[in-house]
């Protein structure tokens, strides 16, 4: 199955899932591939505190910043800092979700023959879950 795009988001990590919602805000057609938030879920410890504070969050629209969703998944009274990574990942879902970005699983392999890179024209496709693109 061959599918083209316009721009291919690698990784649905908090820059990915940023590139995503604001290039759907702004009529972009793209792919967001990836497993959300994976490098939070499998190479952070499941106690690590934050950081960072309460006011930074992954929204380049300022809409679904990570106050936004404390007061709405704890209340507007709860406060929290430091931030569990727990918290932290689950705000990436409930972005993802406000925004309905789909990420599709898979690994991006450049087919560009002779770069390392993924160049402005390169082949790509998905090894994994989503199979075969071009
Ligand atoms: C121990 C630790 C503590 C940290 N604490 C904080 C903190 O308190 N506050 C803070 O703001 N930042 C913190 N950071 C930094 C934070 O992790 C990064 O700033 C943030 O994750 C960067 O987001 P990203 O989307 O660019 O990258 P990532 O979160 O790394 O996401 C990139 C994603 O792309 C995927 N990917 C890569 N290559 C491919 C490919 N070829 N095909 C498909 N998918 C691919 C990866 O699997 C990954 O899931 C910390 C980092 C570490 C290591």
């Amino acid at each position: 199955m061959k599918q083209r795009t316009d721009l291919l988001i690698v990784g649905a990590g908090p820059y990915g899932l940023a590139t995503a919602a604001y290039a759907q805000m702004r009529g972009v057609d793209h792919v967001l591939l990836g497993e959300p938030m994976e490098f939070w879920w499998r190479h952070m410890p499941d106690d690590m505190l934050l950081r960072s504070g309460p006011e930074w969050h992954i929204d380049p629209l300022d809409i679904h910043t990570f106050e936004s969703y404390i007061a709405t998944s704890h209340g507007s009274r709860y406060s929290v800092n430091p931030i569990p990574v727990g918290l932290f990942r689950d705000y990436g879902d409930w972005f993802r979700r406000a925004y309905h970005l789909d990420a599709k699983p898979g690994w991006c392999e450049s087919r560009q023959s002779g770069q390392d890179s993924l160049s402005r024209h390169g082949d790509w496709r998905i090894r994994g879950p989503a199979q075969a693109q071009s």
